[in-house]
Protein backbone atom coordinates (compact mmCIF):
# COMPACT_ATOMS: atom_id res chain seq x y z
CA UNK A 1 0.00 0.00 0.00
CA UNK A 2 1.78 3.51 -1.20
CA UNK A 3 0.95 6.87 0.66
CA UNK A 4 -0.01 9.11 -2.10
CA UNK A 5 2.25 11.81 0.02
CA UNK A 6 4.98 9.70 1.23
CA UNK A 7 8.72 10.08 0.16
CA UNK A 8 10.02 7.54 0.15
CA UNK A 9 6.95 5.90 -1.46
CA UNK A 10 7.50 8.04 -4.14
CA UNK A 11 11.51 6.90 -4.58
CA UNK A 12 10.31 3.26 -4.05
CA UNK A 13 8.43 3.89 -7.39
CA UNK A 14 10.90 5.82 -9.04
CA UNK A 15 9.31 9.20 -8.65
CA UNK A 16 11.42 10.72 -6.96
CA UNK A 17 15.26 10.07 -7.87
CA UNK A 18 17.92 8.34 -5.35
CA UNK A 19 20.97 7.23 -5.63
CA UNK A 20 20.10 3.20 -5.17
CA UNK A 21 22.34 0.86 -3.86
CA UNK A 22 20.87 -2.14 -3.30
CA UNK A 23 17.10 -3.63 -5.03
CA UNK A 24 15.61 -6.23 -3.10
CA UNK A 25 12.51 -7.71 -3.70
CA UNK A 26 11.09 -6.24 -0.66
CA UNK A 27 13.54 -3.41 -0.17
CA UNK A 28 15.70 -0.79 -1.88
CA UNK A 29 18.87 0.97 -0.29
CA UNK A 30 19.52 4.34 -1.32
CA UNK A 31 22.36 6.67 0.28
CA UNK A 32 20.84 9.79 2.79
CA UNK A 33 20.67 13.50 0.68
CA UNK A 34 22.32 14.36 3.66
CA UNK A 35 24.87 12.20 4.85
CA UNK A 36 26.08 11.53 8.59
CA UNK A 37 29.00 9.69 7.78
CA UNK A 38 31.01 8.66 5.24
CA UNK A 39 28.26 5.49 4.25
CA UNK A 40 24.91 6.76 5.29
CA UNK A 41 22.39 4.52 3.41
CA UNK A 42 18.46 4.03 4.28
CA UNK A 43 16.80 0.87 3.33
CA UNK A 44 13.07 0.81 3.14
CA UNK A 45 10.68 -1.13 2.45
CA UNK A 46 8.65 -1.39 -0.35
CA UNK A 47 5.78 -1.60 1.17
CA UNK A 48 4.06 1.46 3.57
CA UNK A 49 4.43 1.24 6.96
CA UNK A 50 4.84 3.99 9.69
CA UNK A 51 7.54 3.00 11.18
CA UNK A 52 9.24 -0.08 12.85
CA UNK A 53 7.39 -0.86 15.77
CA UNK A 54 4.39 -0.48 13.26
CA UNK A 55 5.93 -3.25 10.94
CA UNK A 56 6.68 -5.73 14.00
CA UNK A 57 2.90 -5.40 14.97
CA UNK A 58 1.73 -6.88 11.79
CA UNK A 59 4.41 -9.86 11.65
CA UNK A 60 5.94 -8.99 8.10
CA UNK A 61 9.06 -10.10 8.69
CA UNK A 62 10.46 -6.79 7.27
CA UNK A 63 13.14 -6.05 10.30
CA UNK A 64 14.89 -9.06 9.65
CA UNK A 65 14.69 -8.33 6.03
CA UNK A 66 15.98 -5.02 6.38
CA UNK A 67 18.63 -6.08 9.07
CA UNK A 68 20.50 -8.39 6.68
CA UNK A 69 19.91 -6.26 3.37
CA UNK A 70 21.47 -3.52 5.47
CA UNK A 71 24.56 -5.88 6.34
CA UNK A 72 24.95 -6.67 2.90
CA UNK A 73 25.21 -2.80 1.85
CA UNK A 74 27.68 -2.76 4.90
CA UNK A 75 29.54 -5.46 3.35
CA UNK A 76 29.51 -4.26 -0.12
CA UNK A 77 30.45 -0.62 1.29
CA UNK A 78 33.58 -2.16 3.06
CA UNK A 79 32.09 -1.32 6.58
CA UNK A 80 31.17 -4.58 7.81
CA UNK A 81 34.28 -5.35 9.43
CA UNK A 82 35.19 -2.34 11.43
CA UNK A 83 31.87 -1.79 12.02
CA UNK A 84 28.24 -0.05 11.54
CA UNK A 85 25.11 1.35 13.38
CA UNK A 86 22.00 0.35 12.43
CA UNK A 87 19.29 2.93 13.75
CA UNK A 88 15.70 2.94 13.48
CA UNK A 89 14.05 6.51 14.39
CA UNK A 90 10.91 6.09 15.88
CA UNK A 91 8.46 8.79 16.52
CA UNK A 92 9.20 12.89 16.14
CA UNK A 93 10.91 13.17 19.84
CA UNK A 94 13.49 10.62 18.84
CA UNK A 95 13.98 12.89 15.57
CA UNK A 96 12.00 10.86 12.90
CA UNK A 97 10.80 12.82 10.23
CA UNK A 98 9.58 10.70 7.48
CA UNK A 99 6.92 8.15 9.00
CA UNK A 100 8.14 5.29 6.50
CA UNK A 101 9.99 2.52 8.08
CA UNK A 102 13.67 3.17 7.31
CA UNK A 103 16.72 1.62 8.53
CA UNK A 104 19.59 4.30 8.90
CA UNK A 105 23.25 2.47 8.02
CA UNK A 106 25.95 4.30 9.42
CA UNK A 107 29.53 3.43 9.07
CA UNK A 108 32.99 5.07 7.81
CA UNK A 109 34.03 6.82 10.53
CA UNK A 110 34.46 6.27 14.60
CA UNK A 111 31.22 6.41 15.88
CA UNK A 112 30.32 7.82 19.31
CA UNK A 113 28.09 6.24 22.35
CA UNK A 114 25.84 7.93 23.66
CA UNK A 115 24.35 9.14 20.35
CA UNK A 116 22.90 12.77 20.28
P1 LIG B 1 14.56 10.22 9.91
O1 LIG B 1 14.89 11.61 10.39
O2 LIG B 1 13.08 10.10 9.60
O3 LIG B 1 15.05 9.13 10.79
O4 LIG B 1 15.36 10.02 8.57
C1 LIG B 1 14.95 10.55 7.35
C2 LIG B 1 16.18 10.68 6.50
O5 LIG B 1 15.78 10.91 5.16
C3 LIG B 1 17.09 11.88 6.89
O6 LIG B 1 18.37 11.39 7.27
C4 LIG B 1 17.13 12.73 5.63
O7 LIG B 1 18.39 13.29 5.38
C5 LIG B 1 16.71 11.74 4.54
N1 LIG B 1 16.04 12.37 3.42
C6 LIG B 1 15.08 13.34 3.47
N2 LIG B 1 14.66 13.64 2.24
C7 LIG B 1 15.37 12.85 1.39
C8 LIG B 1 15.37 12.71 -0.05
O8 LIG B 1 14.63 13.35 -0.78
N3 LIG B 1 16.23 11.80 -0.56
C9 LIG B 1 17.07 11.06 0.22
N4 LIG B 1 17.88 10.20 -0.40
N5 LIG B 1 17.09 11.16 1.57
C10 LIG B 1 16.24 12.04 2.13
Amino acid sequence: MAHEDCLFCKIVKGEVPAEIVREGERTLAFRDINPQAPTHVLIVPREHHADAAAAAAEGTGLLDQITSDAHEVALAEGIAETGYRLVFNTGSGAGQTVFHLHAHLLGGRGLNWPPG
